[in-house]
């Protein structure tokens, strides 16, 4: 994941300086039901099983086409459930997740288009969502209208919008996934459309033209957050970049992003040639963070723990990012432990943080949870952290 983030951020990087940016690279395309599941029979005798399938294959040849790396849940007609589907498409590392199907409803009358997508607003208890997912909602929202307003562009089915669902394949998975109920087959309209192969190659189109135009705003889900401003300030001078285009301004961070970020604001020195670096049970020269972290340990900012750990994959407690911090800002002259008490109530004064946090909360860059609170064993979010090297930042400017 951690080696995803850096290879996202130099993605990034390119990105910028590339036209012909998409944001998916490998796209999880799932045929509805097959085998013994047929799905629903339409009007006209068609089986839903055989519709989605052929969609999902032409599909595949549009996404290759375009570039695109393309797996399929099933190729053939053979049952799979719900659970291994997902389970598939999370082995995959891949970007987006889309499944086809086409709708039926008792009235014959219903007909159009409409895209299911997980959305965090509107949870439903009984169908608890993976722990991604939950956090994806912006993404996979935009996926869903994306690929809707694509399809009925060029099929003229009747909209009947994007939809906040708690199926299956939407919640369980990790990375932005939708549904499409591409016509509907208990319509005779609609069921003539999906029974016409042409028809069905241009909707494999649409939803192919909707996966290359879904280009989400970067750190579209800090708008509106408290640390929004702190967090976009960081990024304009490129001190903290996000992962699948978002920052995750509720997520913890680990010993060594933090170092990471830390090292941004102000370059840790080199490591002196010949310099030993303690050899670490958890830390191999491969981690994506080896370089800064051996630094760090150069520098003092980071010591091991007993039984001869690192930890730089843990995430970081508040109490600790103080301590950390407050090496990084420390003025060799000052003594923090001299510092005035800082009024949290949940410091005690010889705690290990105690001289830390006081220092910082009365340099005026570190805040409590509420004015009296400091919450020492919390872990710091990204929010949090991006707000205190923030006022950094700004202090030094
Ligand atoms: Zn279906």
């Amino acid at each position: 994941m951690r080696k995803l983030l850096f290879v996202l951020s130099i993605w990034i990087c390119l990105v910028i300086i590339s036209p012909s940016f998409a944001y998916a690279i490998k796209i999880v395309v799932d045929a509805g039901h097959g085998g013994s599941d047929p799905g629903a029979i339409g009007i006209n005798g068609l089986s839903e099983k055989n519709v989605t399938l052929d969609i999902a294959l032409k599909l595949k040849t549009e996404l290759i086409n375009r570039g695109y790396e393309v797996v399929l849940s099933r190729e053939d007609d053979h049952y799979i459930s719900l659970k291994d589907r997902i389970d598939y498409t999370n082995q995959q590392n891949a970007d987006l997740f889309l499944s086809i199907h086409g709708n039926s409803y008792p009235n014959s009358q219903a007909k159009g288009t409409l895209v299911l997508y997980y959305d965090n607003q509107h949870p439903q208890n009984s169908y608890p969502a993976s722990e991604q997912m939950t956090k994806l909602t912006p993404l996979s929202k935009l996926f869903a209208q994306q690929v809707l307003d694509s399809f009925i562009n060029k099929l003229h089915t009747e909209n009947q919008d994007i939809v906040p669902s708690s199926v299956y394949v939407v919640r369980k998975g990790t990375i932005p996934s939708i549904l499409i109920e591409t016509a509907f087959l208990s319509n005779a309209e609609d069921a003539a459309l999906l029974a016409d192969s042409d028809t069905r190659t241009k909707m494999a189109e649409a939803i192919a033209d909707g996966i290359v135009a879904f280009r989400p705003a970067e750190f579209s889900d800090v708008y509106g957050h408290w640390a929004q401003a702190a967090i976009l300030r960081l990024k304009e001078q490129g001190i903290v970049t996000g992962n699948n285009h978002l920052y995750y301004p509720e997520h913890s961070l680990s010993r060594a992003e933090l170092l990471t970020l830390l090292n941004r604001i102000h370059p840790f020195a080199e490591v002196a040639e010949g310099t030993i670096i303690t050899p670490f049970t958890d830390l191999s020269p491969q981690h994506w963070a080896y370089p800064t972290l051996a630094k760090a340990l150069a520098a003092g900012y980071i010591s091991g723990y007993e039984g001869g750990t690192l930890k730089p994959d843990q995430a970081i407690s508040r109490a600790e990012a103080a301590v950390l911090f407050n090496r990084f800002v420390e003025e060799p002259q000052t003594k923090s432990s001299d510092n005035l008490n800082s009024g949290f109530l949940d410091v005690p004064e010889d705690a290990w943080y105690a001289p830390a946090a006081n220092h910082l909360k009365n340099l005026g860059i570190l805040q409590g949870k509420t004015p009296t609170l400091f919450e020492p064993s919390q872990t710091i979010t990204r929010a949090e952290i991006a707000a205190l090297l923030d006022r950094w930042t700004a202090k030094t400017r």
